[in-house]
């Protein structure tokens, strides 16, 4: 990055400088939630339900029992001891999922399954443990197959111990009744979420889809993981660390590999993209240098007949991350981030701005990672730009509750970086910050 506010072009004439917070709140208001689909359960993990749930048939939808045991009448079995057991009729097997009941009647009982029916006239299940197991039809786990008709256990059982009225039962509707909310409109779609349509029967649900996000860099001096380098060549980093950050952050993304630095081949590749794209981020080419293409390109990039698209190009008070464009393109008026090319930058940019906006729109609620505050822990005191919000990077513990800086303030610290799972946030009227300080934090690991 060469820029700086001096070595700004005539463009930028009376150029503003924008507050980390404006821009963001402008990203933000810019941003809208995506307009809702029908997606199978898995699918839609981790999305936003627009709609509310409501519960079609009771759970558990059948009283049933909860031990491998005997289904009796409660008065069959009072006052039973061990010394003195009830001796019950052994009439037939519920094994779950059987369909054919055997009638329970006085002074008798039927064996039963976990999760199998109560069958008629029975009360209560006595587990198998509180019985003799039985003397006849076999091993109490070696049972029919579901849907049989009853049969199997025959002879005696004797039960040593009492039971109340709906022992060991799971009674209907004792998890939820038919008409309960299961989940209101608004609910983030998490795996004991999905469990529960699951459970209620239903297979697809109306979410905000997962934001298509294309991630593409720009840098002649670019080659891709495993080639060869040539000189003055460098890895493209910033694709994948974003592509991934933009999975992270709950988007489908693709990343695109490295564009050269020509305006004609970027606005074509970044037109190719618009058709699988919610939101398009770029990296590199925003600063001030000869090869700096991405706003040469994105002045006019599909957007020939439409009024409001368009994308500014922006000094931020901030480090790193001071070069920053945002915008809409093409009919769509898809977004447009375009962050700077240090990969630190390009990452700090996206923590700050991309991150929210993908959560925008998925139709959360809370786009932003949490912050706190922790006491700075370092053997000097960290030195800051005026005027500027300075994010460093840290290792948090949160047990001592204190931070620890990692690296310096170089944005090509990748290394660093990758150490890192904190911001340490320097305020703007800060220029140094003495060991033992209490920062404000923003946690950016898992
Ligand atoms: P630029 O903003 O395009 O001038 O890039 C600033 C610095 O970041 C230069 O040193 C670039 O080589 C480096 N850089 C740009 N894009 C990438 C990338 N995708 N991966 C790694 N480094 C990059
Ligand atoms: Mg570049």
């Amino acid at each position: 990055m060469s820029s700086s506010a001096e070595s700004a072009p005539a463009s930028y004439g009376h150029e503003r400088l924008w507050s980390v917070d404006d821009h963001l709140a402008d990203i933000l208001a810019a941003v809208h939630p995506l307009d809702p689909i029908e997606l199978q359960l898995l699918d839609a993990q981790g999305c936003v339900l627009v709609e509310d749930i409501t519960v079609p048939v009771a759970l558990p939808p059948f009283d049933n029992s909860s031990m491998d045991g005997y289904a009796v009448r409660t008065v069959d079995v009072a006052g039973a001891t061990e010394e003195f057991p009830a001796v019950l009729t052994v009439v037939g097997d519920v094994a779950a999922g059987s369909g054919v009941l055997p009638e329970v009647g006085p002074g008798e009982t039927a064996r039963i399954m976990t999760g199998a029916v109560l069958p008629p006239g029975a009360e209560a299940v006595v587990p198998v443990e509180w019985t003799d197991g039985g003397t006849g039809g076999g091993a109490a786990t070696s049972m029919r197959p579901a849907g049989e008709a009853p049969g199997g256990a025959s002879g005696e059982v004797r039960v040593y111990r009492p039971v109340e009225a709906g022992g060991y039962v799971r009674s209907r509707g004792s998890d939820v009744q038919a008409g309960d909310l299961a989940l209101e409109a608004g609910t983030v779609l998490g795996p004991p979420q999905i469990g529960l349509l699951a459970a209620i029967g239903r297979g697809s649900v109306r979410v905000r889809p997962r934001p298509r996000v294309v991630v593409l860099s720009t840098g002649s001096e670019l080659v891709q993981p495993d080639e060869l380098l040539g000189d003055g060549q460098i890895y493209d980093s910033n694709s994948f660390a974003l592509t991934a950050a933009a999975r992270d952050a709950g988007a489908i993304a693709y990343r695109v590999g490295a564009v050269t630095d020509d305006a004609d081949t970027l606005r074509a590749t970044i037109e190719d993209q618009l058709i699988r794209a919610d939101m398009v981020v770029t990296t590199g080419g925003v600063s001030v240098g000869a090869y700096d293409v991405v706003k040469e390109a994105l002045s006019s990039v599909g957007d020939e007949d439409e009024d409001g698209g368009g994308v500014d190009f922006r000094k931020l008070a901030m480090q790193p991350g001071k070069p920053q464009g945002f915008g809409s393109i093409g009919r769509e008026h898809t977004p447009l981030l375009a962050l700077p090319g240090n990969p630190v930058s390009s990452y700090v940019s996206f923590e700050l701005f991309v991150r929210p906006a993908i959560r925008r729109l998925m139709g959360l609620e809370d786009v932003h990672r949490p912050k706190l505050h922790a006491t700075l822990a370092a053997d000097k005191p960290i030195s800051s730009p005026a005027g500027r919000r300075q994010f460093l990077r840290g290792a948090y513990d949160a047990e001592a509750g204190s931070i620890t800086p990692v690296g310096g303030a170089g944005s090509h610290l990748v290394a660093a970086l990758a150490h890192a799972d904190a911001l340490i946030v320097v305020p703007e009227d800060s220029v140094s910050v003495e060991p033992g300080t209490d920062v404000e934090v923003v946690l950016i690991g898992r």
